[in-house]
C-alpha cells in the first residue's frame, strides 16, 4: 500500500501536546497491512488519529467493497412505513404527540408510559422533530436508507454521498433524485437553506470536524437541528477490545469522540446540545470479539446462547448508563451564531 502520513496537532484546542493511549492499533475494518497511534490531548481531553494518512492518501482506505457502502433492502423494507395494527398506530401517536408530527394520535396519557419505554429508541433512530414543509440534509447519507425513511414522513430530502455506487444506488433504485455525490467539502447549497442536517457516523471520518459544523451550521436555519451519531471512546466496548474494538476503526476514524469532546466541538461550532442518548449495540462487541485472536473472551462472545440471553439485556442496561460505544447527539444552532 502507498499512502503518505501526516502529523496534526488537536482538532478541538489546537495544542500539540498529546500522549499515545493506543499505539500501533491495525487497520482491521479492511484487513490491511497498517498500523496507526491514537492519542489524546493534554489540554482538552480530545482523543484522535495521529499521526494520520493525508487527504490525499484517505481514499486507499476506503474500497468499494467496504460495508458501509453495501445496501441493505430488507432493512429498508423493515423501518419504512408504519406496520399495520397497534404496533403502527402506536407508533404514529408517539411521532404526532412527541415529535409534532401530523398523524393520528393517542391522548398523551395513553402513551405516556410506551413514551418512556420508547424514547431511547426513537432517538438513535435520529427523528427530527416535525417542521412543515422542512427540508432535510443528510451528510454521508450512503445508500440513502435514512432519507427513505424521512420521505416518508414528508420532509424534503437531500443528500450528499462521497461513494459514487452508493450514491447511483439511492438515485436509481430509491428514487432520490436529490442525492449527489461527493465530498463534505464541496456543500454548494444556500445559507439558512434547512431545517434538518444529520450525519450518521461521519463526523469521526472527516479531518477538520470543526470546520466541517461551522459549515453545516451556515447552511441550517436558526433553531435547525442538527442530528448526528458518533462512537463513544469511553464506551464499554472500546474501554474493553481497546485497539481491537470495532468501533476504534483507524484509520477512517481520524477524531474519537467522548460525550464531553462532542459537545464542546459542537458548542465551538454554535449548536447547542439538547440531548445525547446512547445506542444499544450489541453488534458492537460481537464484531470486536471476531477481531480476537483466540481468548475466553471471544468463545464467550460468539457462543449463540450468551448472545441471544445475555449480551441484549446486558447492553439495554449499557445504554441506560450511557456507555455503550455509540451515541445519538440533538443539538439546535444558536441564533446568534453568525
Ligand atoms: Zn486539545
Amino acid at each position: 500500500m502507498n499512502y503518505q502520513l501526516e502529523s496534526v496537532s488537536c482538532g478541538l484546542c489546537g495544542s500539540s501536546e498529546h500522549h499515545i493511549v493506543l499505539r500501533r492499533a491495525k487497520e482491521l475494518y479492511n484487513g490491511l497491512d497498517a498500523h496507526f497511534d491514537v492519542v489524546k490531548c493534554v489540554t482538552c481531553g480530545f482523543v484522535f488519529t495521529n499521526p494520520r494518512p493525508t487527504a490525499e492518501s484517505l481514499g486507499c482506505f476506503y474500497p468499494d467493497s467496504a460495508r458501509y457502502y453495501q445496501p441493505n433492502k430488507k432493512r429498508i423494507l423493515d423501518e419504512t412505513g408504519f406496520k399495520p395494527g397497534w404496533r403502527g398506530r402506536l407508533r404514529q401517536s408517539l411521532l404526532a404527540n412527541y415529535f409534532g408530527y401530523e398523524l393520528p394520535a393517542f391522548p398523551r396519557l395513553c402513551d405516556a408510559l410506551v413514551w418512556r419505554l420508547l424514547r431511547s429508541k426513537l432517538y438513535t433512530s435520529h427523528l427530527p422533530r416535525w417542521v412543515p414543509g422542512g427540508r432535510l440534509l443528510d451528510v454521508g447519507c450512503a445508500w440513502g436508507g435514512y432519507l427513505w425513511r424521512m420521505q416518508q414522513l414528508g420532509w424534503e430530502v437531500h443528500g450528499v454521498e462521497l461513494n459514487a455506487r452508493a450514491a447511483a444506488f439511492a438515485q436509481q433504485e430509491l428514487g432520490l433524485t436529490s442525492v449527489r455525490a461527493g465530498s463534505i467539502n464541496n456543500l454548494d447549497y444556500p445559507e439558512d437553506f434547512f431545517d434538518v442536517v444529520h450525519l450518521s457516523m461521519v463526523l469521526e471520518h472527516v479531518p477538520d470536524p470543526l470546520k466541517t459544523l461551522s459549515k453545516l451550521g451556515r447552511l441550517l436555519k436558526d433553531n435547525g437541528q442538527l442530528i448526528l451519531s458518533v462512537p463513544d471512546i469511553e464506551g464499554i466496548e472500546a474501554r474493553l477490545f481497546r485497539e481491537r474494538s470495532y468501533t476504534l476503526q483507524v484509520p477512517q476514524h481520524l477524531s474519537h469522540f467522548s460525550p464531553a469532546t462532542i459537545r464542546a466541538c459542537l458548542e465551538s461550532a454554535g449548536f447547542v446540545v439538547e440531548r445525547i442518548v446512547h445506542q444499544r449495540t450489541k453488534s458492537d462487541f460481537i464484531k470486536s470479539a471476531g477481531y480476537l485472536d483466540h481468548s475466553w473472551l471471544k468463545r464467550l462472545l460468539l457462543c449463540v446462547p450468551v448472545r441471544r440471553l445475555c449480551l441484549g439485556p446486558l447492553v439495554s442496561l449499557l445504554a441506560m448508563m450511557g456507555r455503550t460505544s455509540r451515541m445519538s447527539v440533538y443539538a439546535v444552532k444558536r441564533t446568534a451564531m453568525r
